[in-house]
């Protein structure tokens, strides 16, 4: 039995004509025109525009200051300002993490989302309090939305002893992936970091996904290392590194020694199109490649910045016009890397808008996937595995305490 029938929507990917799509056990029943069914609920689609749910595979959802009081940016330039800043700002404020990650979780699922991978901050400071806040919330958003956890080494692994069995403890306890951060920006030690991520992994079989801020060649030899680890311990599709400014500047063929390696061990690359001079992978030449990309909103308004709201629509639209992109196959590329390619990185299950899919789903008020993303515009419905969780831009998730 049908129990959410969509009608006169188009459905990306499946030319231009309307059609129906039909919704039973939290799959995707049957796409096609003038579908009769029984069905219980039947939403008249206008020609919206149906796309998988979208997919915020690189968050920080524990340290968000969403929902709380507005908060002037005060951290310096560098990273190592950011995270000093960030310190200080998270102990004053004194913020539930759980109730933090609830409040912009709630924001997302309305903004489309339907799956997140968040990287939570664990370290000798914090211990694995945001960790466990993050999985309370998890659990208690289950039916809402999918959530993956990286458990992240924020202020540095080799500098705070301690770090490494944090992290490993986290693992332990269910998070999905063991993180980094610049083995040589931050720790100076890219042997001792890597090797201690690494190990973690092929102790516990996890995904790796390591922050890479660090330019130039120093981004590229961290990568070379990162490479013959995973080549080494036979991790071939689990790593993932995240920003990789390095691979935006570097002369070509150092590059395509580096997109060879990135295709033979299948190493995914994300990027969320940084903000003012950062440079950034060059997402048409990787994808081209066939380099495996995904995109994430990174921090939401937190102590990193201000200017991130958390709609993957809109993500998609910044790596199209940081990109330069203008025709539609491009402008696609960017969509693709905030449904598919984030899906891929978090193995969700089903995932698409094909029959017997999840009825993960969204309806945006546009003729094409283009125009989605130029246009970034409110999100009439959004479903989760076949049930309405959002309506014309509003959670129905109860606000968090
Ligand atoms: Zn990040």
């Amino acid at each position: 039995m049908t129990d959410l029938l969509l009608t006169g929507v188009r459905v990306w990917s499946n030319g231009d004509a309307a059609c129906d799509l039909a919704i039973a056990d939290g799959r995707i029943a049957a796409i096609g025109p003038g579908l009769s069914t029984d069905a219980p609920e039947v939403f008249d689609g206008r020609g919206c525009l149906v796309i998988p749910g979208l997919v915020d595979a690189h968050a920080h959802v524990d340290k968000t200051l969403w929902g709380t009081p507005w908060h002037p940016h005060q951290a310096g330039p560098s990273v190592l300002d950011k995270i000093e800043n960030e310190r200080r700002v998270l102990k004053t404020l004194g913020l539930s993490p759980e109730v933090q990650s609830a409040r912009l979780l709630r924001h997302m699922v309305a903004r489309g989302t339907t799956h997140v991978r968040t990287h939570v901050d664990i370290g000798p400071d914090v211990g694995l309090a945001h960790f466990h806040g993050v999985q309370a919330m998890r659990d208690s958003h289950r039916d809402w939305i999918d959530v993956e956890i990286v458990a992240f080494p924020q202020t540095g692994v080799m500098i705070r002893p301690g770090t490494l069995e944090l992290l490993e403890q986290a693992v332990r306890e269910g998070a999905e992936a063991v993180g980094g951060i610049d083995p040589v920006g931050i720790d100076r030690d890219p042997k001792g970091q890597l090797d201690g991520l690494f190990a973690i992994a092929e102790r516990h079989g996890c995904g790796i996904d390591i922050h890479l801020h660090d330019r130039g060649d120093m981004g590229a030899v961290t990568i070379d290392m990162i490479v013959e680890r995973t080549r080494a311990l036979g991790l071939a599709g689990k790593v993932a590194i995240s920003h990789a400014f390095c691979l935006g500047m570097l002369e070509p063929a150092r590059l395509d020694g580096l997109i060879e390696a990135l295709l033979e061990l299948d190493i995914a690359i994300m990027t969320h199109a940084p903000s003012g001079p950062t440079p950034f992978p060059p997402i048409r030449l990787l994808h081209d490649r066939g380099v495996r990309l995904f995109s994430g909103s990174d921090g939401v308004r937190d102590t990193w910045g201000p200017l991130n709201t958390g709609d993957m629509l809109e993500r998609a639209f910044l790596l199209a016009y940081r990109s330069g992109f203008r025709d539609d196959p491009s402008i696609e590329i960017a969509l693709r890397m905030a449904t598919y390619g984030g899906a891929a990185i978090m193995g969700a299950e089903g995932y698409g808008l094909t029959v017997g899919s999840a009825a993960d789903l969204v309806l945006v008020e546009a003729e094409t996937a283009a125009e989605a993303v130029a246009f970034h515009p409110p999100r009439r419905l959004v479903v989760k595995r076949g049930r309405v969780v959002a309506r014309d831009g509003r959670s129905l998730l109860p606000p968090a305490a």
